[in-house]
């Protein structure tokens, strides 16, 4: 068989057509990417506050568009991007022109860099990418692989739970029309528990678990206790 014709291991097709048909709007802050738009200044402050992102060398997992990547660039970050998504990564190279932020876009899975890149990196982002993925474990890993000893790793993700479906399906999707319909399946969420054991197995530990909360009336997004919904998750190698 001709391996250029089939996908890669531990890629969901239907996930990165979802992605590309959307992808001229990654940039347009009232687009279906307005969340994450929203939400971007809070992560990079997370990221920043305990990763120091000054010089050091920065791999985004699942980067889209680029909206995370560029923004930690512009912190001093030498940021590589990848995605499986080719028009993403386009989007990503044209606004890269409009900018004047420079960042290294790729098209790979994060277990095919680890691959060639083993523990080059500082700091790995992974961030709303891993409820997308058939075997979660698998990135997770393979992020373990791409940090160097002693490196952070960030993960943010939708907790399982019965608010999640109210808050991050019914509401997001059918109510409040932040996200197109069929954006997330609930059984693809994962606990702070089951990420915590895929990435203990990883040789990962442990560095702080942290909620992002959204109040659909005050239309504020903010960081706390509340890890019900979304969840940021920060680990070391
Ligand atoms: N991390 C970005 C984008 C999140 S959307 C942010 O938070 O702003 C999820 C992204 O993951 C999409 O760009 C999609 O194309 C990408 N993706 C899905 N499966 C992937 C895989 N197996 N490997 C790499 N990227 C993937």
């Amino acid at each position: 068989m001709n391996d250029t014709l089939t996908e890669p291991r531990n890629v969901d097709g239907g996930e990165i057509a979802k992605f590309s048909e959307l992808a001229s709007r990654w940039w347009d802050r009232e687009s279906e990417f307005k969340p994450l738009h929203e939400i971007n200044p809070l992560r990079l402050e997370y990221i920043d506050g305990i990763a120091d992102l000054e010089g050091k060398q920065v791999v985004d997992i699942g980067c889209g568009g680029g909206i995370l990547s560029e923004s930690m660039a512009l912190r001093g970050a030498e940021v590589t991007g990848i995605d499986m998504a080719e028009a993403s990564l386009s989007v990503a190279r044209l606004h890269q022109l409009e900018s004047g932020v420079q960042v290294d876009y790729r098209q790979a899975t994060a277990e095919k860099l680890a691959e060639e890149m083993p523990e080059r990196f500082d700091v790995v982002t992974c961030m709303e990418l891993l409820e997308h993925v058939p075997d979660p474990a698998s990135v997770i890993a393979a992020c373990a692989r791409l940090a160097k000893p002693g490196g952070h790793i960030f993960f943010s993700t939708i907790n399982r739970t019965p608010k999640a479906y109210l808050f991050a399906i019914i509401g997001a999707e059918y109510l409040l029309h932040l996200l197109p319909k069929g954006t997330h399946e609930y059984s693809k969420f994962i606990t702070p528990a089951e990420l915590d054991s895929w990435a203990r197995a990883a040789g990962l530990e442990i560095g702080d678990l942290t909620g992002m909360s959204y109040n659909p009336l005050t239309k504020r997004y903010w960081l706390g206790r509340d890890i019900e919904v979304n969840y940021l998750a920060h680990y070391r190698k």
